[in-house]
């Protein structure tokens, strides 16, 4: 689930896979190792913690020409210096990174325990180097892949063996793995943030395939040997984009480049003369589009509510019923797929595990699928019959923040395309195209309340728990920006339909407590202003996000620039990420890498 950096080259690895690991820190993560290859034998060094740690702890002499590093988020055994990776086998020739999950670890372990084998870890991981290690196959890769028969599962994986310093074998079955091409060197990582500083060459492995990389070059051939063709392809994302940039957070800079996030999402796609939106990557012609009788959106995280945002979009725009599920259940209720549904895949990274088994699901089925995906080339991306990139830059936060935003612009295009192929008329699309192109100015208008946002963050201080309340359109919203405050500052955060708050929840509300109110200027102000004033009159302390003042009735106001109704809820959802962002910072949490949450969720 974590991060894998690899090196076989001509320099010392070392300096290579400790930065690699230190870009990969993001993902979040609980220990760290790292393993080389020189003159027969292999130096193996990990450590609970951070990278850091690893790093206070790596002898200078520790050097070599091939070698492998890894941060682990344990999924078997705790986090430890002995449990973190690699691992090796019981002659310390072959050290292993994997990530993912064995799930015949237990029968292996058992089997080999019996042959006389000895662990040194609790991990799953460990079989494979054992497996590896007690291969007959002559070749690395031959006794890799004779490992990798043997076990069920899903992996990222690399290898380096002390008698071979030449090389590095990695596979792949349900967890990235990427092929940096270098001058005279090759680099493998689970992320291309690792690669970056190196090449902007890149290889994606498939499942089901494997690798084996020389400083000169690298062969693929799938579990069962058969040679691969593979092309390369080139990272559109300069290395810069991955630094802090003088910024506290990577999710504050990231919230703050959502003027241009937006803009990169909107590039070239938008029509004015004949108001609509054009998507080139959709591949479904007008009259493929035109027989769509309903659009389920499948996405996890942020990404499902991004997905809620889009269905509202979809329905009001196309009115086409559109509604939105998350993609870790949609495939263990047997669903129905059907021919004239069509599906949409949401990930930032694209790798989500749970999201790239729905779309297998669907795909598997005969149903046809899109993805709404930031990373070009990435798995979804690849698994998909067509769809749109977000081109919002990297996201180096755990907590999503411009990828959410710039989603939810991806389905008001394709909301307004697929609306302008039905029954949207040209006046309605000029209009939405019109408040489409200004959203990244008033994005940037609505950042510039991030003094006042802060100050009101400090509403959270000293509370438990907090409520999220929208109608229709507010409600994504509010469940968003639930989930940011849950996410970063640990603070017990429940979103509710503003309507429902009479069915049951009102009971909670008690003096003092916080509920951020989605209030937009719209047919549906007079209710909200209700709900409001049912909060006030239980002495509950209500903060409002809206267009328009309420006149001393709440105690915060937040107010954001109008756009068209449809679109409102782009904007209403940023001073949610900034409210959450400064109520952690004043809580003193880590910020960019909450506790127990990873970035790109590649495990079930
Ligand atoms: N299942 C492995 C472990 O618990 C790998 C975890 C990971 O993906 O980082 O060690």
């Amino acid at each position: 689930m974590c991060g894998i950096v690899g090196y076989v080259g001509r320099q010392d690895g070392v300096p290579i896979l400790m930065e690699g690991l230190q870009r990969l820190e993001y993902r979040g993560y609980d220990s760290a190792g790292v393993a080389v290859a020189k003159n027969g034998a292999l130096r193996v060094h990990k450590a609970q913690g951070k990278v850091r740690d690893l790093a206070a702890g790596l002898p200078k002499r520790v050097a070599g020409p091939a070698g492998i590093a890894h941060t682990r988020w344990a999924t078997h055994g705790v986090p430890s210096d002995v449990n973190a990776h690699p691992h090796v086998d019981a002659t310390g020739n072959v050290a292993v990174v994997h990530n993912g999950i064995i799930e015949n670890a237990g029968v292996l372990r058992a089997r080999l325990e019996q042959e006389g084998v000895a662990f040194a870890s609790e991990t799953d991981t460990e079989v494979l180097a054992h497996l590896i290690a007690r291969s007959d196959a002559p070749d690395l890769e031959d006794a890799v892949r004779e490992a990798l028969r043997a076990v069920q599962g899903t992996y990222g994986l690399a290898v380096v063996d002390a008698r071979h310093p030449d090389r590095l074998v990695i596979a792949r079955n349900g967890s990235p793995v990427v092929i940096g091409i270098g001058e005279r060197e090759m680099l493998v990582a689970s992320d291309v943030a690792a690669l970056v500083r190196h090449t902007q060459q890149i290889v994606h492995l498939d499942d089901g395939e494997m690798a084996t990389l020389r400083p000169d070059g690298y062969s693929t051939s799938t579990l069962d040997a058969q040679p691969t063709q593979k092309t390369a392809s080139t990272i559109d994302w300069g290395a810069e984009q991955y630094d802090k940039g003088g910024a506290e957070h990577y999710m504050l800079k990231e919230i703050h480049e959502q003027g241009a996030a937006v803009q990169g999402t909107l590039r070239g796609r938008l029509d004015h003369r004949f108001g609509t939106a054009h998507l080139g990557g959709l591949n479904l012609s007008a009259r493929e589009l035109r027989s769509v009788r309903r659009v389920k959106i499948l996405g996890c995280g942020s990404a499902y509510y991004a997905g809620l945002m889009g269905a509202g979009t979809i329905e009001s725009l196309a009115r086409i019923p559109a509604d939105a599920e998350p993609a870790s259940e949609f495939r263990y209720r047997n669903p129905v797929i059907e021919a004239d549904t069509l599906y949409v895949a949401v990930s930032q990274s694209g790798e989500t595990a749970d999201t790239l088994a729905a779309v297998q699901e669907v795909t598997r089925r005969g149903g046809r699928v899109l993805g709404i995906v930031n990373v070009v080339g990435s798995s979804i991306a690849r698994a998909c019959d067509g769809g749109v990139y977000l081109h919002a830059g990297p996201e180096v936060s755990v907590a999503s923040t411009k990828a959410f935003t710039c989603t939810a612009v991806a389905f008001a295009l394709l909301g307004l395309h697929l609306g302008r192929i039905r029954d949207l008329g040209p006046a309605d699309g000029q209009r939405l195209a019109a408040a489409l192109a200004e959203l990244p100015s008033q994005v940037e208008e609505v950042l510039a309340r991030d003094g006042l946002i802060a100050e009101v963050a400090e509403a959270f201080a000293g509370c438990d728990s907090a409520f999220y309340v929208g109608r229709v359109r507010g409600y994504p919203v509010a469940l968003e920006g639930a989930q940011k405050l849950k996410e970063i500052s640990y603070v017990h955060a429940e979103a509710y339909p503003s309507s429902e708050l009479k069915h049951g929840p009102l009971a909670l509300i008690e003096p003092g407590l916080p509920t951020v109110a989605i209030v937009p200027d719209d047919e549906l102000l007079d209710k909200n202003r209700s709900t409001v004033e049912q909060i006030r009159a239980r002495d509950g302390r209500v903060i409002i996000v809206g267009h328009r003042s309420l006149g001393g009735l709440a105690d915060h106001e937040i107010l954001v620039p109008r756009s068209q109704p449809e679109l409102d809820p782009i904007l209403l959802g940023i001073p949610l990420q900034l409210l959450a962002y400064h109520a952690a910072v004043a809580l003193g949490r880590d910020v960019d890498q909450p506790r127990n949450l990873a970035k790109s969720v590649t495990v079930e």
